[in-house]
């Protein structure tokens, strides 16, 4: 199928640099405004990005500390104590791009190339399966090979693939931005979220990193992508930046311009927004000038939380253990854990990290069990669910806010019978008395009822039987 490189119906370049550099150098405001902006994100309102900059310009540590208590606040109010759990499947490294930071670019002549087959994607799916995984992002290099078809391939692929009580519910994608009828075919796939990180949101710098003449290095054509999506009635979509390319403070506020615009011109925001830092990859040094250290990134964290009230937040394991554990609190929603990014990694590679075969270096190569401990450990309630995008019922991060009730009745249930199923058929010991504990805390904390009866008699049942997928 070749790819048209049409644009959606109303397409504009929304990203206006000298605006956004305006806005990004603005001097620090009175308190009082960042805090009546702040009130404004408690009260779950979205923030215009002119607010946003005001809060990025906020240096002074005790005024940076309301931030995070805000952003920490309001993902509590909000999400509770959910993390999402994923893991990330690198389909294939063929790549016509260029792009300079990329272990996979065409340049790189020392790059293992790879592609998997239906047998090795099974057998990947296999190994996932039987650590407990239930969603996965599969991750696709640009090439003619891996047109819509081959990724709706992919997508059946995992889905048919099953192992004891092991199944993969949901299959989100990471690839190129596809034409109309490109997203017509993985959405009839039944794909869940499909990202596209706009990488920089600056043009210039977006020139300097995806050399002209290749296909990335079409700037508008890749911030169309999601729009393209929405038109042909995909909707679960994802953003991102790869920070480190640019001044970190522009790349939010185009983050969330970009929110903003899908939210204005289709009547639905993003689903997620991620937000990798720069990792070392094979043949490219890393500059530091805008690299984001770790006390900046826990702040992009925060007032992306703030400034996004209803986008679900993606942290990555190309980031330590250690600052995973302690940005968690500012907002995500998200994480992969057990990840490997080596074609075949999930049988193949064991535990070194082999930087001819992968796009990058991760920070956290922690097995499932041991990302689970902790969490629970720390009272997060690590969850599995796919219940909502499987019930139709799209949009969810939006019912999570405007429905009354909504996390009680459906989320935390489905947390807590995706926790129990992992922790009968996978965890170690350990994590399943760290597991068990977490759900008796949970049961205690909900209200008498039918509701707490019924999520009872499904929890035995899963204990107790070979029933699985019990979801709300
Ligand atoms: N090839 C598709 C594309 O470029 O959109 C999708 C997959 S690409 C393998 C996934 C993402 O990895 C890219 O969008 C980029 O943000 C990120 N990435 C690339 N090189 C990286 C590096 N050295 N460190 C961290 N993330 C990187
Ligand atoms: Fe190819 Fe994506 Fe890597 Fe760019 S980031 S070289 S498009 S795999």
């Amino acid at each position: 199928m070749t790819q048209s490189r049409q644009l959606s119906e109303k397409a504009v370049d929304f990203i206006d640099d000298d605006y956004l550099m305006k806005l990004a150098a603005v001097p620090a405001a009175e308190a009082s405004e960042v805090r009546d902006i702040l009130a404004k994100s408690l009260a779950k309102e979205a923030l215009s990005v002119p607010e946003t900059a005001v809060l990025l310009a906020a240096t002074e540590p005790e005024l940076v500390e309301e931030i995070f208590d805000t952003a920490r606040t309001l993902k509590r109010n909000v999400y509770g104590n959910r993390i999402v759990i994923f893991a990330p499947l690198y389909i294939g490294n063929e790549c016509v791009n260029d792009c300079l930071y990329c272990g996979f670019r065409r340049s790189n002549e020392q790059a293992v190339r790879r592609t998997l087959d239906t047998q090795e994607i099974r057998n990947q799916v296999v190994a996932l399966e039987d650590k407990g995984h239930k969603r996965l992002i599969l991750v696709f290099g640009e090439h003619p090979m891996y047109d819509a078809d081959f990724m709706a391939e992919s997508v059946r692929a995992v889905y048919a693939t099953t192992s004891g009580h092991g199944e993969i519910r949901r299959v989100n994608i990471n690839a190129a931005p596809l034409d109309h009828d490109g997203y017509r075919t993985v959405k009839a796939a039944g794909i869940g979220t499909y990202q596209i990180f706009q990488e920089t949101y600056h043009h210039e710098t977006y020139r300097r990193w995806h050399p002209e003449g290749t296909l990335k290095g079409d700037y508008q054509y890749r911030l169309d992508g999601l729009s393209r999506a929405m038109e042909a009635g995909l909707d679960d979509l994802g953003i991102g930046v790869l920070f480190g390319l640019y001044d970190w403070r522009f790349e939010v506020l185009g983050l969330v311009s970009h929110a903003l615009y899908l939210q204005e011109r289709f009547n639905v925001g993003p689903h997620t927004i991620s937000f990798p830092r720069l990792r070392p990859a094979h043949g490219f040094d890393l500059d530091e000038r805008y690299m984001v250290n770790d006390y900046d990134f826990k702040r992009l964290i925060a007032i992306l939380r703030l400034a996004v009230p209803y986008t679900g937040m993606i942290l990555t394991a190309r980031e330590d253990a250690a600052l995973r554990r302690e940005v968690m609190e500012f907002g995500v929603s998200q994480i992969d854990a057990g990840s490997r990014i080596e074609l075949g990694g999930y049988t193949e590679a064991g535990d070194a990290q082999r930087m001819e075969r992968e796009q990058f270096t991760l920070g956290d190569v922690r097995s499932l069990d041991e990302v689970m401990r902790e969490l629970l450990e720390d009272e997060y309630l690590p969850s599995f669910c796919t219940a909502c995008y499987r019930l139709g019922r799209t949009g969810e991060h939006f019912m999570e806010f405007a429905i009354p009730g909504f996390i009680k009745r459906y989320c935390t249930p489905n947390a807590m019978t995706t926790l129990t199923e992992y922790l009968v058929d996978y965890a170690t010991p350990e994590t399943a008395a760290a597991g068990e504990a977490m759900i008796e805390k949970e049961l205690a904390a909900m209200e008498d009822g039918k509701n707490k009866e019924e999520l009872t008699k499904r929890l035995n049942e899963i204990k107790n039987t070979d029933k699985r997928d019990l979801y709300f």
